[in-house]
């Protein structure tokens, strides 16, 4: 097989940069082991409350690729193709690394074994069916994950008892006080206790805090303690290009260091900006600039990073939103996020 510019991963920041590629006349062959794309932002409550997006969220990438589709993981990245797990080899003029990250201690979050989109159906359904008939669940981690998944299940099922352990003093690590202290109070209000400076140990059934001694014995437990590059398929040839948390490294124009037909944005590169999905899609969106202009010999301006931002929902109807120069709960802007949790605004931004 033989294209352009070769997509490895279909994630926010692959499909944004295929399709954009396209739109310029520009050939491409998007890679995934999947043959879905996911909304990942719906999919705690799609375990909380399935009906709630109804498999809105995943999508075929059949549906929505212009360019071709191949099913399929790369094993082995050279200079100039690609070594597929199905035995195929891809040659490429450019290559867009966009394999993202896995969440090996939440493996509801992003999954690592249903590869297609029936089977992640089923699989969501048995999260939701073993989460159901739990009185009582321990959430371990008081990032925005764990933030959001104890507020969704706090609100989906009210008469469970939900706690959420956090290793710091704070939730929501690196965000403004203000933030923290509102998340905090939202969840407490929907009934979550919060526990700070914890650190739960599992004891055959039970978990026990090595902190406090106290212990649980959960029906449900989740595990939220972040994310790590998928990066296997470059250690073999291009290690030189990552650094020391497995993330390559990109220069201005999000070109890989010391690989002048390479390129890495997304969760998988160390751009600068805040591991999220509307960003990944940005990069996208810019990088695809950057590679049409290169194909005729043109240079285009380095990527401006974005300051962050996020909207942390603490249930179906509240949430936190924090902007560079302010932090608020207020409803209206909280609900451009729970509409749909952005589903419909992914999809649009694939589109145009
Ligand atoms: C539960 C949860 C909620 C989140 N909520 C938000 C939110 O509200 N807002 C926000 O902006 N961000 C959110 N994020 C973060 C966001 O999901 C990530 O930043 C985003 O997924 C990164 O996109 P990506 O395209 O870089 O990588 P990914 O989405 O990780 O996609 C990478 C793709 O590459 C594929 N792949 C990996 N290795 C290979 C290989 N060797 N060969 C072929 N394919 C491969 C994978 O199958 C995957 O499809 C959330 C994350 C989680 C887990």
């Amino acid at each position: 097989m033989k294209t352009q510019v070769l997509i490895i991963g279909g994630g926010f920041a692959g499909v944004s940069t295929a399709q954009r590629l396209e739109k310029q006349g520009i050939r491409t062959s998007l890679v995934d082991r999947k043959d879905y794309f996911e909304v990942t932002y719906a999919v705690l409550r799609d375990v909380a409350d399935p009906k709630k997006n109804q498999g809105n969220s995943r999508k075929y990438y059949n549906d929505i690729l212009t360019g071709t589709f191949t099913q399929s993981g790369v094993k082995e990245l050279r200079k100039t193709s690609a070594l597929l797990e199905n035995g195929e080899t891809v040659t490429f003029e450019k290559v867009v690394i966009a394999s993202g990250s896995r969440y090996p201690s939440l493996p509801l979050a992003k999954s690592s074994k249903a590869m297609s989109l029936a089977a992640r159906t089923d699989e969501l359904n048995e999260y939701h069916n073993n989460l159901k008939g739990a009185s009582t669940v321990l959430v371990i981690g008081g990032g925005v994950v764990g933030v959001e998944l104890a507020g969704e299940i706090a609100y989906a099922m009210p008469k469970a008892q939900v706690t959420l352990a956090h290793k710091s003093g704070t939730l929501l690590d690196g965000f403004k006080e203000k933030a923290q202290q509102k998340a905090l109070k939202q969840l407490t209000e929907a009934g979550v206790t919060v526990e700070f400076n914890t650190f739960y140990q599992k004891k055959g059934d039970v978990y026990i805090d090595v902190n406090s001694n106290k212990s649980i014995s959960p029906d449900a437990i989740y595990t939220a303690i972040g994310t790590l590059p998928n990066n296997d398929f470059l250690k073999q040839n291009f290690n030189h290009t990552l650094n020391d948390k497995g993330l390559v490294m990109v220069g201005g124009n999000l070109a890989v260091k010391g690989e002048s037909n390479f390129y890495a944005i997304g969760d998988i590169a160390d751009v600068g900006e805040a591991k999220l999905g509307y960003l990944a899609l940005e990069q996208g969106k810019y990088l695809a600039n950057v590679i049409a202009k290169d194909f005729i010999g043109k240079t285009y301006k380095a990527y401006k990073r974005n300051p962050f931002m996020a909207l942390v929902p603490t249930g179906q109807k509240t949430g936190v939103v924090q902007f560079p120069f302010m932090v608020s709960t207020w409803k209206a802007l909280v609900n451009i996020k729970q509409k749909d949790l952005f589903i419909s605004k992914t999809y649009n931004e694939f589109s145009k």
